[in-house]
């Protein structure tokens, strides 16, 4: 077969206004940090984006006095309504700017630009848009009458979706009235950067948010700080723990979005060319640097040789090179520490007995890359079908019936997301129910919508964001006990 060649289709980056070097957004203004700054680099070619500042423990407390200051003189005085009115105007500079960041994005994360141009800060927008929605009516959340704000919320999030989390994080925090310290990762703290000055474009009263750039250390001393009421963190299962330890029996309120290894669940009765895309969807996306990735596909026996063949077939046509280029479908790693964790895990799988293969590609020879991976011959002891990869490695096993899909599929620490493909509403709705998953998908993978609560069972965490549920994560009930139903509730 051959393919028709694709002429490359840079996005500019002209529409970017980035600065030399950036400080630490404090109280309103951009002002100097008092570690040593680090740069951010574009993973895709290595090449130093700016100069960040880096947030040190006296840099932190000067953060959360800011936000302690906010909240009490001015965020817990204003009115839903008024607080609803900045994050509608957010949301609008958000999607004002929506090129911009989705440019900038692309460059410091390596995500391919269509995904950030038509997901992630789609995304952003949607999700300031939706809270915006909710801070007038707070009353109506599920929480009882006049729910209170807990006060000063420190957030630490990921290099994954760096706006978007950052969005899942500030936006129901502010609707329900609190104010904000966010910590974004060492390697992806440009968006964020970018996001202080469309808050100051926004008027927003200075420290309501603050966002501290820096490495695990700032994270650590900001989420043990003493005068912060509520701690929100997604990243790893390992420092999940850590911090879950530190804040046990501080009074903090806390909610963890960790790691997971999904299963994607494809019957034999399933739309075979609809399941293949995503299947693709479900592990090619971001690169697969998703916690809620579908990295387990467990396919029926009778039908396993079709969807491999066909699924290999597909993997042919993907486009993997510069994030930039319109016509990219995977892009650069994140990191080099993230590429040789992938390689690690992918050299495992081999010598455990597992059948790798990959396409023909050609790889750029500086930044960090790897080609989309599949694994076939993989049973469920495999480190590759237990342990979270995180890059463009699919783990495919096998099954009969659907109890051993389900039996298969719940097999795992984890407990994030889960995908069936099935023509047969009955089995996706009986399965569905049997599977121990805060997101379930049917013949559909990685949807997101911010009126849909997201969140795992198990060591993916615990705490709801998106939606009502968001919502109850940054109040306190008033009068009558929490009727949100928990996330733990069927566990
Ligand atoms: P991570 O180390 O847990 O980092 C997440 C965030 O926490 C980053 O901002 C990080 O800062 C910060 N941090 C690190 N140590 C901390 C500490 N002791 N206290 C408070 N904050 C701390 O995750 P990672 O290194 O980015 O990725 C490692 C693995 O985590 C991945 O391979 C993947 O399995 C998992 N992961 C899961 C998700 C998810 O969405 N659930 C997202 C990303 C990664 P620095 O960035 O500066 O280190
Ligand atoms: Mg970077």
């Amino acid at each position: 077969m051959t393919f028709l060649e694709y002429a490359p289709a840079p996005e500019s980056t002209a529409i970017l206004n980035l600065r030399k070097s950036y400080g630490l957004f404090i109280d309103g203004a951009f002002v100097d940090g008092r570690g040593t700054p680090f740069q951010t680099i574009s993973p895709a070619t290595e090449v130093p984006i700016a100069e960040i500042a880096n947030a040190n423990g006296a840099d932190v407390d000067a953060a959360v006095t800011a936000a302690r200051r906010a909240y009490e003189r001015t965020w817990s005085k204003l009115s839903g309504a008024d607080r609803g009115k900045y994050l509608f105007r957010i949301a609008r500079l958000v999607q004002e700017r929506a090129r911009e960041l989705a440019v900038a994005e692309s460059l410091d994360n390596g995500k391919p630009i269509k995904e950030s141009r038509d997901v992630d800060i789609p995304l952003v927008a949607a999700w300031f848009f939706y809270y915006a929605g909710w801070a007038d009516k707070l009353d109506y959340a599920g929480l009882g009458p006049s729910p209170r704000a807990l006060g000063v919320a420190a957030q630490v999030i990921p290099w994954n979706f760096p706006l978007l989390m950052l969005a899942w994080k500030i936006a129901p925090a502010l609707a329900a009235g609190n104010t904000v310290v966010l910590k974004p990762a060492e390697t992806t703290p440009l968006t964020a950067l970018i996001f202080a000055e469309i808050l100051q474009q926004a008027d927003l009263p200075p420290g309501v948010v603050n966002i501290i750039t820096g490495a695990g250390d700032t994270g650590k001393a900001l989420v043990n700080h003493g005068d912060v009421n509520k701690v929100a963190f997604t990243g790893s299962t390992a420092v999940g723990r850590a911090i879950a330890k530190s804040t046990a029996g501080t009074g903090k309120k806390l909610t963890l979005e960790l790691g997971g290894k999904a299963a994607n669940i494809v019957f034999d009765d399933a739309p075979i060319d609809q399941a293949i895309e995503g299947i693709v969807n479900g592990i090619f996306f971001n690169q697969g640097h998703v916690c809620c990735a579908g990295s387990r596909l467990l396919v029926q026996e009778n039908v396993h040789d079709e969807v491999i063949s066909r699924l290999k077939h597909r993997l042919s046509t993907l486009r993997v090179g510069d994030p930039l280029d319109k016509n990219t479908d995977v892009g650069a790693i994140n990191s080099r520490q993230q590429l040789e964790r992938i390689q690690e895990l992918s050299e495992v799988g081999e010598q455990e007995g597992a059948e790798r293969w990959s396409p023909a590609c050609e790889l750029p020879t500086t930044g960090f890359w790897f080609a989309p991976t599949i694994f076939t011959n993989v049973s469920t002891s495999h480190r590759i079908a237990r342990e979270e990869i995180f890059g463009p490695v699919l783990s495919v096993l096998t099954f009969r019936t659907p109890a051993e899909a389900i039996a298969k599929a719940n097999n795992t620490p984890y407990g994030l997301s889960a995908g069936i493909w099935s023509d047969k509403g009955s089995r996706i709705l009986g399965v569905a129910d049997k599977l121990r998953a805060g997101v379930v998908w049917a013949n559909t993978f990685n949807q997101f919508d911010p009126a849909s609560p997201f969140g795992g069972y198990k060591e993916s965490g615990y705490g709801r964001e998106g939606g009502r549920h968001g919502l109850a994560a940054y109040l306190e009930a008033r009068g009558w006990n929490s009727p949100v139903p928990s996330e733990g509730a069927r566990a």
